[in-house]
């Protein structure tokens, strides 16, 4: 077979690694296609399910017809006549039958094979009708692979060997049930380095890169691809050359990786003695152990709302002090801060809890649902009190806090938990450390409001961002111009620090700046006390924190607060990375 020619795509790097191997390709709305050998005598139990699917499918595309006819006539239904032909094209459907024997292979993967054939000669055709019907054919087949599947929705059945995931788009309450050793790496047409769909990818050391438009149209299943989450780059039917570049490449990385590890037991210090408290992100009660295993002290963000979104709903009392109270254990003597509930923006509950609104980030978001919910809200907050009786260490944090009067009400709702579960006689932590999340212009401006009330800040990088430059973190239209070293963020991130230190609380940063090494100096020369990233990104930054002299950061602060725009810092911020511990830079660019 002739050589497929190299393609090199280019989106946003989103989780460094390198990630070689077949894609899956999950078209919107769709079920990725299983795949698997049948056994001798399974042909003909497929040959019924196919009849029965297209039976099914038949029988849905006439309803179809009828209703649209009756509401918008019969020339809107007309499109649905083009599904019927293929339903009924008698070579199309015999090749399938016919393939399925030959190959012995499951119905949904030579149905999705024959499709895609016949829609990929009918582009080529000179016609604009016949080029159209290519995107019939794949429509009517996403039906049929619906139908065969059942309505089911596990995402990666039937896959025998791991696969780099190409998807338009991928919720994170899609990503939460995903078997991580079924996936190589993820590629997506949306989103930005901030999105949940990044963060979760980062957490799970999967290699991903977002914002790749386009790149669904330009791919099919199986077709084999490296990628590069470092540098944003996907080659599709990579040349040998490249493949051996490539993984000169990952050696190189390997070897960097396995110096870092030894950091492990090293303590965050620079080297003229400055402390940094470097904690770590958790989404799961899991990922307790990848914060152990890189060396982290603690964590500094466990993002509740991820028992929201897998299965079984709506986490009761119980089940939430169970992942609470494991979390506490497990990180003793280490310290951890649980979060509240930040359900809206992309994080929606696979329970679908939350009515569709024109701007989520916007909306009726984080503290705002659960002060709207006081019952939902009451219950995780005594579930995080019983909890707190097992790890001294164990502190609450308000997300999406805007106003020091929201500060009033929650807090008002975690006395009364205290008075519930004082006169029920269960035990909690009565010095229970309170903080919130700053991310919203509004709550730094007014740090000083907010800081008496409090016992600690942290800095959502991620939405503090967004929030203060109007740029949707999710939005790959506008990812040039999401930039965390913006002089507006820094005036902000700088005002909050200095206003804790005022009132003798502490300020750290748990946004994904804070896993990004290149912009460790800038944030401890602004005088952040405290760091929390992403697990595989802690002995990254142990590096620069262990190469770095406290002085030298804050000369870089200052000089910061002289440059007009973000690229000007964040060169500024590269070069000193470059100086003295240039290694970083090949796994963090
Ligand atoms: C942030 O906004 O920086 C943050 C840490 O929270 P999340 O990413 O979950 O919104
Ligand atoms: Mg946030």
């Amino acid at each position: 077979m002739e050589a497929q020619r190299e393609l090199e795509l280019k989106g946003i790097g989103a989780s460094p690694g390198i990630a070689t191997g077949p894609v899956l390709l999950l078209r919107a709305d769709d079920h990725p296609v299983p795949d698997y050998a049948l056994p001798a005598d399974g042909i003909p139990r497929e040959m019924l399910r196919l009849e029965a699917a297209l039976l099914e499918t038949r029988r849905q595309l006439h309803d179809i017809q009828t209703r649209v006819g009756e509401v918008l006539g019969s020339d809107s239904a007309g499109i649905f006549e083009a599904h019927l032909q293929v339903v009924d094209d008698p070579s199309f459907v015999d090749e399938v039958y016919r393939e399925v024997r030959v190959k012995r292979r499951n119905v949904e993967r030579i149905l999705s094979d024959v499709a895609e054939r016949y829609a990929r000669t009918l582009l080529q055709m000179d016609d604009d009708y016949l080029r159209e019907r290519a995107t019939d054919i794949r429509d009517v087949t996403r039906r049929i692979l619906g139908n065969l599947a059942g309505g089911g929705r596990d995402l990666l059945a039937g896959l025998e060997t791991p696969r780099v995931l190409i998807a338009r788009d991928l919720p994170p309450s899609e990503m939460v049930a995903f078997d991580r050793r079924r996936i190589l790496g993820i590629v997506t047409e949306l989103g930005s380095p901030t999105s949940h769909v990044a963060i979760m990818a980062r957490a799970m050391d999967l290699p991903a890169i977002v914002g790749m438009s386009g790149v669904c149209g330009k791919l099919a299943d199986g077709e084999r691809v490296i990628l590069d989450g470092v540098r944003g780059r996907l080659v599709v039917h990579p040349t040998a050359a490249r493949e051996e570049e490539y993984s000169r490449i990952a050696r190189n990385r390997a070897v960097i990786q396995k110096r870092l590890a030894k950091l492990k037991a090293e303590e965050a210090v620079t080297r003229d003695g400055h402390a940094v408290v470097l904690s770590a992100n958790i989404e799961m009660p899991s990922d307790v152990d990848a914060v152990q295993a890189r060396g982290a002290r603690g964590i500094g963000l466990f993002r509740s709302e991820y028992l929201f979104m897998g299965e079984g709903g709506e986490p009761g009392e119980e089940r939430q002090y169970r992942a609470y109270a494991e979390v506490a254990r497990r990180i003793m003597p280490e310290s951890v801060i649980i979060r509240t509930l930040d359900l809206g923006g992309d994080k929606i509950s696979a329970a679908g809890k939350i009515p569709e609104e024109a701007n989520p980030f916007l909306g009726w978001r984080a503290i705002r649902l659960c002060l709207d919910r006081p019952a939902l809200f009451k219950t995780q907050l005594r579930a995080i009190l019983r909890a707190s009786d097992h790890n001294p260490g164990l502190r609450i944090m308000y997300p999406m806090i805007s106003s020091a009067g929201e500060v009033d009400r929650a807090n008002a709702l975690l006395e009364e938990c205290k008075t519930e579960l004082t006169a029920e006689g269960v035990a909690f932590n009565p010095d229970l450390e309170v903080g919130v999340m700053i991310e919203i212009p509004s709550a730094a401006l007014t740090a000083d409001l907010i800081a008496p009330k409090v016992k600690f800040f942290s800095i959502g990088t991620n939405d503090l961002v967004q929030y203060t430059l109007a740029v949707d973190r999710v939005n790959e239209r506008v990812a040039h111009l999401y930039e965390p070293t913006h002089p507006a963020v820094l005036q902000l991130i700088r005002h909050t620090v200095e206003a804790s230190h005022r009132h003798g609380i502490w300020t750290g940063v748990c946004g994904e700046t804070a896993g990004n090494p290149i912009l460790t100096p800038l944030l401890l020369g602004m005088g952040v006390d405290e760091l929390s990233a992403t697990p595989p990104a802690v002995p990254l930054v142990k590096e620069i924190i262990r190469h770095l002299r406290l002085a030298e950061a804050q000369d870089l602060a200052e000089a910061a607060r002289g440059m007009s725009t973000g690229q000007e810092v964040f060169e500024c911020c590269r070069t000193l990375v470059r100086r003295i511990a240039p290694e970083i830079l090949e796994l963090a660019e």
